[in-house]
């Protein structure tokens, strides 16, 4: 999962759970007491290169997954590509530079500190926005990082707003414990 910061508190979470969408519908009915909460889909998808976070789809892209394919699909349907965790395990590193995404995960809350600068580098080359996700794979993961973003509770209003880069990937002073 990865969060979006709104205007200091969390308010929108990205569901991206690995080659599958089918845990969105089941957050989405247990958010929907919430309504000052939005749940952005998405998903992780390995291809052979790397992992790309597509958000803002809540289908899988056909197969087979190569980087080039999960973006037309992403452009095609409204949807954002971001490069996950570039320098970690099953990232696409260097090879992004060859891909015209929409984000670069600048700070992935799983991995070390100096890979996420990495990561900083490399979006930066790119002149791309750089976002936070937390990787989270246990409930104790969330939020501890959160991407700040000034825009309404719309998905799409939130992807345009991330790809004109008006947005801060940020550690969280957690406020919430489990
Ligand atoms: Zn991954």
């Amino acid at each position: 999962m990865d969060q979006l910061f709104a205007h200091s508190s969390i308010k929108a979470v990205a569901v991206t759970d690995h080659n599958t969408v089918q845990g969105y519908d089941k957050v989405q009915e247990l958010a929907k007491p919430f309504k000052d909460i939005l749940i952005i889909p998405g998903v992780e998808i390995t291809t052979p290169e790397g992992d790309l976070l597509v958000l803002g789809v809540a289908e899988l892209p056909p197969r087979p997954w190569n980087v080039m394919d999960v973006i037309d699909f992403a452009r095609r349907n409204g949807g954002a590509v971001i490069v996950a965790h570039p320098y970690r395990e099953y990232g696409l590193g260097s090879l992004a530079r060859n891909y015209d995404v929409d984000a670069v995960e600048v700070l992935n809350w799983s991995i070390p500190s100096h890979l996420n600068r990495l990561a900083e580098n490399l979006a930066r080359e790119m002149r791309c926005p750089g976002v936070a996700g937390t990787d989270a794979h246990n409930v104790d993961e969330l939020w501890t990082v959160c991407t700040e973003i000034q825009a309404s509770l719309d998905v799409d209003e939130i992807l345009r707003t991330m790809k004109k880069g008006l947005v801060k990937a940020c550690s969280c002073s957690r406020s919430i414990h489990f």
